[in-house]
């Protein structure tokens, strides 16, 4: 992002716009000095100083001198201060819960595990949530009043009208009733727009580079960020990919339509094809009782491994997945797609790969370079997310207004 661009955006608007933007600006350049934060920013050092002061005291950014390596006198680099307050995102999904605490630049502090079932009250699981924060801020030498709020990522959705991952939790005001239980403010989130905070908010994306982050677990959606926000459509459905037609063989799909990426490139589409092969299920090691989740990921390792039957079917999905992201590319004019979450744990190289040759080979290369990323290594993105969400939203505010 050029800095006439920011200039533009920054004069004229209310202070609370302006911190949040400045809060920005320091989040996404890692350090900076107030002199290069004022050039950025288009505004003068003494308005620059007075939000830095405020910023500091609130305990969100720390300063410290450093010799610049130039030599010359010692210059002060301003940076997100993780030594003070925190976020915790949590992904609700079953049989594992997971709850991390994160520093407010989203880096892990501490994690707790949750065991869950379908079988367990939510209310009786939403205790136990809550139980399993206050021992990670205890492990972890934190109190509830240094928790800016708590992020919960939730898988797919809430207005499925399919197979519904959610019917669990359905008619249950999760958020009202945990931060009763914990005194801490709750926001709720999909799964796909938290792992694309949490790219955003970690991996130093500038505000103004418009990205999409596809996010595998089950099932696969994206999150897509525009303008430094998740751009989320007319009822949160914004990114839903699942539904794009990708398959000429014309499966049906639940939504009535046919050759749904849902029915054929998910990773719960695969783990039942792979159910419905039995030469190929029974070289896997799985029982016939296991999780879509535990079939999915072995045949996954297999075609890793190059087994030919196993990587057909991964390559397939692979290409299934490529289709719809160079639709979502091509309408978005979108300049990164980061392919993220426990679905690309076991054979990501294989589906960048494919979405990198589909990209190569489309319209919207013949104007620029679409970069692609795989970030599948920490299967708890979408709590590291729901961490970012909060600090995304309470901490720069800007962005939801
Ligand atoms: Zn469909």
């Amino acid at each position: 992002m050029n800095s006439v661009s920011v200039r533009q955006s920054l004069r004229g608007r209310s202070s609370a716009e302006t911190r949040s933007a400045i809060l920005d600006l320091i989040r996404s350049s890692g350090e900076i000095t107030r002199v290069e934060l004022s050039r950025r920013a288009g505004l003068t050092e003494a308005t620059i100083s007075k939000v830095v002061n405020d910023l500091i005291a609130s305990g969100l950014i720390s300063a410290s001198g450093r010799a610049e390596s130039t030599g010359g006198k010692p210059a002060t680099f301003l940076r997100l201060d993780t030594s003070t307050l925190a976020a915790v995102g949590i992904v609700l999904d079953l049989p594992h819960i997971v709850i991390v605490l994160c520093a407010i630049d989203g880096s892990v502090v501490g994690s707790v595990t949750i065991s869950a079932t379908r079988e367990d009250e939510p209310e009786v699981v939403l205790e136990r949530i809550a139980a399993g924060i206050s021992e990670l801020l205890d492990l972890n030498g934190t109190t509830p009043d240094r928790v800016i709020g708590i992020g919960v990522a939730l898988s797919g959705r809430r207005s499925y009208r399919g197979p519904n991952p959610l019917d669990w939790w359905e008619n249950m005001a999760i958020d009202k009733r945990l931060e009763t239980l914990t005194g801490i403010d709750v926001l709720l989130e999909n799964d796909a727009n938290c792992a694309a905070l949490y790219e955003f908010w970690s991996g130093g994306i500038p505000p103004g580079h418009d990205f999409a982050v596809v996010y595998a677990a089950d099932g696969i959606g994206a999150g897509i960020v525009i303008n430094g926000d998740v751009y989320r459509g007319r009822s949160s459905h914004a990114g839903e990919i699942g539904h794009v037609y990708v398959d000429r063989s014309e499966t049906p799909c639940w939504c009535g339509r046919r050759g749904c990426l849902e029915v054929t490139g998910t990773p719960s589409a695969i783990a039942r094809r792979t159910r419905d092969t039995p030469e190929l299920f029974a070289g896997l090691g799985v029982a016939d009782d296991d999780s879509t989740r535990a079939i999915y990921a072995a045949l996954a390792q297999r075609a890793s491994a190059g087994e030919p039957n196993a990587l057909k079917l991964i390559k397939e999905a692979a290409e299934y997945v490529a289709t719809a992201v160079v639709g979502m590319a091509n309408t978005l004019d979108l300049g990164l797609v980061v392919l993220a979450g426990p679905g690309f744990a076991g054979a990501g190289p294989l589906y960048l790969k494919a979405v990198r040759a589909a990209l190569d080979a489309t319209y919207i290369r013949s104007v620029h370079r679409v970069e692609v990323r795989l970030r599948s290594v920490d299967p708890n993105i979408a709590a590291l997310g729901a961490a970012s969400l909060v600090l995304h939203r309470r901490l720069t505010p800007h962005h939801a207004a």
